[in-house]
This record gives C-alpha cells, structure tokens and sequence, in this order.
C-alpha cells in the first residue's frame, strides 16, 4: 500500500504478527522513501447470509439493526455495552457457522446421490 505520510508506492513490511485473538494480522511498515512506519490491521471481510424473516422475506443481515434491536430489549437491565458486543458477535459467528453447516450437509447430500448414481451406472 502506499505510504500515507508521502504518497510512496513502495513500503517494507518490517513486522508482522498475530492480534484480536488470532482473527487479525497486525503488521508494522515502513516508507522506503521518507522512512515514516505505520500499523496496518489485516482481517477477514465476512460476508454474511441473508436473514429469512418471519413472512418469508428475506434480508441482508445488519449489525447496526440488530444492535438497535438488542439496545431496545436490553434498555431497563443493568447490561454493559462490552456484553452486548460480545453477544452481537457471537450472533454474527453462529449465524456464519449455521450456514456453513448447512452448505456442507447439502454437499454431502449431494456427494452420496452422485456416488450412488454412480454405483448404478457402472455396476
Ligand atoms: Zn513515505
């Protein structure tokens, strides 16, 4: 990337580590022209499922939405706003994790038809 203080396009990347529990990559560069370092945070862009809704609708998944939502129920409790992004993201995560599972039973259904498929043509 080029570097922010001058506009160079070539900068070295001189460390590199993990950071946010292992879901980042934190990496430290420097300018080869002006010398100047920066941190750039690497991390993966999740693009969510669609939400089916109660009419059957269906509706990209919104965070700020849902944090409305939880910011409404949770109003009149005592909940700090450190357990509800921790709910929010572990919504996020089993929202993620539930559909992988369900691509991956309908391969695999579909895996079993074609190797019985199979079986039937060649035997
Ligand atoms: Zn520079």
């Amino acid at each position: 990337m080029y570097c922010p203080f001058c506009g160079h396009q070539e900068t070295k990347v001189v460390d590199s580590r993990l950071a946010g529990d292992g879901y980042q990559t934190r990496r430290r560069r420097e300018c080869i022209a002006c010398g100047e370092r920066f941190t750039t945070f690497e991390s993966a862009e999740l693009v969510l499922p669609k939400l089916i809704k109660r009419d059957e609708s269906r509706e990209p998944f919104n965070e700020s939405k849902l944090r409305a939502g939880i910011l409404v129920a949770t109003e009149k409790r005592p909940i700090s706003s450190e357990s509800i992004e921790e709910l929010i993201s572990r919504i996020e995560i089993h929202h993620l994790q539930q559909t992988v599972a369900l691509k991956f039973q309908s391969f695999r259904k579909k895996m079993n038809h074609e190797s019985v498929t199979t079986k039937r043509t060649y035997v």
